[in-house]
């Protein structure tokens, strides 16, 4: 882009025209909350948040440096000691954000000699995070398609790496990776499995622990896993757990990891409450399942557009960018926040309403936004997708 002031004035008026101009919407407490990622209700728990507090006035705001100078506490050392026994694996790394985790790890890892096999609707980081490896063999395969990763994997040149990269569950469609069949395929040709499991941590497996426990596979089957705890844990920051070696590799090599100031101790702490929590309260889990059960009832009596998720993450797919809007917008009015998700977060044409559920959420709350949909998807801007996006989107002239 060219640095004048024409360039910037049409770059966001060709943003205006597809309807893709985002606007931040700061929290309206008279709304129910539809569309956030705190799955388990523990950010705003108040036990979590006193834990906070108390380390706040202990260790301070702010870690004053990066992990390699002085800004690595013991809290940050305890925290990494229980993810790594929670997760089962030798060792954790704790990062300052799941974003910074994803390019730290793989451009820590991979190098030109290597391949790298993705699933098409990863998550943005890690699509950065490949790019960010410079290898030029960076290929994708069809979303959940084990067989074509497989494929991909069979046909690249031997003499090279290869690792395989994927979400655990996807974070726009809340469906799982076909975990098994894609460790099978990275084992057949001596390539790592690399899951990224921001939306599974917390949510899946009796105890929690993710993708992984849903499916039964262990280090052996996914060397590097990753984590996030502004999901389900309801804190801030991320983590990469695996073998020794790998971690200790990203501690010299990571430069999301080196160069960067440390998670503030008080959030590690705040983690440590949010990860004890989480593996101690089931009922959370069990909450949130019954009422992803419940609310999946609902849609489907209903006839709604409703993807194929198990997990709270429930998309209803409306296509447009402005079907979506309008949808958000008529929600809004009727009491609940549920954001339109549009391109480039996703494929276009698949513009949707990203329903998330938490244990936060009431029986009575999930009926209500059930019959708040009804209203909705009946009215005629809806269906017909009219465009009402002027009043929607707040269009800057
Ligand atoms: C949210 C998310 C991230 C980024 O994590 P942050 O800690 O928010 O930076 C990475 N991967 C996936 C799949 C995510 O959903």
């Amino acid at each position: 882009m060219r640095c004048t002031p024409e360039a910037r004035a049409a770059a966001l008026h060709d943003i205006d025209t597809r309807r893709l101009r985002r606007r931040r919407v700061p929290n309206d407490d008279r709304q129910v909350n539809f569309c956030s990622n705190d799955y388990l209700g523990l950010a705003r728990d108040p036990e979590v948040a006193a834990a906070m507090a108390s380390a706040a006035r202990l260790h301070g705001a702010g870690a004053g440096a990066s992990h390699l100078v002085s800004g690595h506490s013991t809290e940050h050392d305890a925290l990494e000691h229980e993810l790594a026994e929670f997760t089962e694996r030798e060792r954790a790394l704790v990062f300052s954000t799941g974003y910074m985790a994803n390019l730290g790890v793989l451009a820590a890892l991979v190098d030109r000699n290597d391949v790298l096999v993705c699933d098409e609707l990863n998550h943005a980081s890690l699509i950065d995070a490949a790019r960010l490896t410079r290898t030029p063999h960076h290929l994708r395969y069809t979303h959940a398609d084990a067989g074509a990763a497989a494929e991909l994997l069979r046909s690249a040149d031997s003499a090279l790496g290869a690792f395989v990269i994927t979400d655990g569950v996807f974070s726009m469609d809340g469906d799982l990776a076909p975990l098994p069949a894609l460790a099978a395929a990275a084992r057949a040709r001596q390539a790592w499995l690399v899951v990224d499991d921001a939306h599974g941590i917390g949510v899946l497996g009796d105890g929690g622990r993710g993708s992984c426990e849903f499916f039964g596979l262990g280090t052996k089957e996914v060397p590097v896993l990753i984590g996030t705890f502004g999901k389900a844990l309801g804190t801030f920051g991320a983590f990469v757990a695996g073998d020794g070696d790998v971690i200790e590799l990203l501690i010299q090599r990571a430069r999301t990891y080196i160069y960067t100031t440390a998670l503030p101790p008080a959030v590690a702490t705040a983690t440590r409450h949010a990860l004890k929590k989480m593996r101690l309260e089931k009922w959370r889990r069990e909450h949130l399942h019954s009422l992803v059960a419940h609310f999946r009832d609902g849609v489907r009596q209903r006839g709604l557009p409703v993807s194929d998720s198990s997990t709270p993450i429930q998309p209803l797919l409306l296509g447009s960018e402005d079907k979506a809007l309008a949808a958000s917008h008529r929600l809004g009015e009727l009491g609940y926040r549920v954001t339109a998700i549009r391109p480039p977060t996703v494929p276009v044409g698949t513009s949707r309403l990203r329903i998330t559920l938490s244990t936060a959420h009431s029986v009575a709350q999930v009926d209500g936004l059930l019959a708040a949909l009804d209203q909705v998807m009946g009215d005629d801007a809806i269906v017909a997708g009219a465009s009402v996006h002027e009043s929607v989107t707040g269009v800057v002239a």
